[in-house]
């Protein structure tokens, strides 16, 4: 099933594959481990792999989903540690470091992490169950970040998750998102290749 999800990626011509994995503390879902990452690795070995880490002590496991291929490891603002020090951990490790902020949570609280940060993740809605509406009050933290991202000097890349399709997907590239998650619209697109295509930028 996700070897298959793989394989309809890479045949959209898509390069990336994100991950959620949930630990059923953080979020109420179980999903799957370092394993099934190295196994699907194995037979995707090109797609860039980014893992978002919704877990109470990413701390724990970010460095076995390293192990196991991922190209990207992030994890929650929310979660309870020393953000600067663990995004560091994982750029040291030979990771690119993301950070993670939920709808509820102030976009100010990100700002002290961000030079430590290749990656931030804006969620439009509450993390771990898909198919969610998208909340339209995320993009001016969109477009905070664009222009913190000028102001700061920093090099982050700006990646949306949750309720992106055909209308929402526009709207956060134009309002300064460069990568964009779809589940349930893209897997639910019957031509899938057209559909990556829409949301392709020049
Ligand atoms: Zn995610």
């Amino acid at each position: 099933m996700l070897a298959d999800s793989a394989a309809q990626i890479a045949d959209a011509g898509l390069e990336w594959a994100h991950l959620d994995i949930m630990d059923g503390h953080f979020v109420p879902n179980l999903t799957f481990g370092p394993r099934m990452l190295a196994c699907l690795k194995n037979h995707h070995p090109k797609l860039f792999y980014d893992v978002h880490l919704m877990l109470d002590n990413p701390d724990k496991f970010s460095r076995e989903f390293i192990n196991a291929g991922a190209n990207l490891v992030s994890f929650h603002i929310e979660a309870n540690l020393d953000h600067a020090a663990h995004l560091e951990d994982i750029r040291a490790h030979g990771a690119k470091s993301g950070i993670v902020i939920n709808p509820e949570t102030p976009i100010e609280k990100l700002r002290p992490a961000l030079p430590h940060c290749d990656l931030v993740l804006v969620m439009t809605v509450h993390p771990g169950y898909g198919g969610q509406p998208f909340q339209r009050e995320m993009l001016s933290k969109i477009e905070t970040l664009a222009k913190w991202r000028e102001t700061d000097g920093c090099e982050f890349l700006i990646e949306v998750d949750g309720g992106i399709d055909s209308a929402t997907g526009p709207l956060c590239l134009k309002s300064g998102a460069d990568v964009l998650v779809t589940g349930t619209s893209f897997f639910g697109a019957e031509n899938k290749k057209s559909f990556a295509r829409q949301f392709r930028l020049g």
